[in-house]
């Protein structure tokens, strides 16, 4: 049976992924009004990967006998001014995200929560890809600067992201 501080704190987790998976869902809809269907589909792939992360909490909190209580998911940002900026909220809000995750691990060892501890262990390492993956975006989007063709290309290469 889980403590309350953890059930709190992954009940809320849910919400903080579901709300992530909105935000890149929102992402994905700029890029596709910008004709960007490369980077439409990363974020698409994105959303999905986020509902994926908020069910491992839905599916563990019922595992370990507790239930789970769907909160609402905030408004989510609708405007972007370029894929640059797109990419730098990604990074700021991931990084954001991990502050998070990491705080669930602290509560799971606060709580002498071990099963809690290892279950996090997933999401420490996801978390580091999640940083990772933007980052880069963000370096190669602000090394192209307003060059079309390297946008292009660029858009090209991540739209193949989940196809190898
Ligand atoms: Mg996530």
């Amino acid at each position: 049976m889980l403590s309350k501080p953890v059930l709190d704190i992954m009940n809320e987790q849910i919400t903080h992924e579901m709300a992530s998976a909105y935000l890149y869902l929102s992402m994905s809809a700029y890029f596709e009004s910008e004709n960007l269907p490369g980077f439409a589909h990363w974020m698409r792939v994105q959303f999905h990967e986020e509902q994926e992360h908020a069910m491992k909490f839905f599916d563990y909190i019922h595992d370990r006998g507790g239930k789970v209580s769907l909160q609402p998911i905030p408004q989510v940002e609708v405007e972007f001014s370029s894929p640059l900026d797109a990419f730098r909220k990604t990074l700021a809000h991931e990084e954001h995200v991990t502050a998070l995750i990491t705080n669930i691990y602290k509560v799971a060892v606060a709580e002498d929560d071990v099963a809690s501890q290892i279950f996090m262990h997933w999401f420490i390492d996801e978390q580091v890809e999640e940083e990772k993956n933007a980052a880069t975006i963000v370096d190669l989007l602000a090394k192209i600067g307003n060059s079309f063709g390297a946008l292009h290309q660029v858009d090209h290469q991540v739209g193949k992201r989940g196809a190898d």
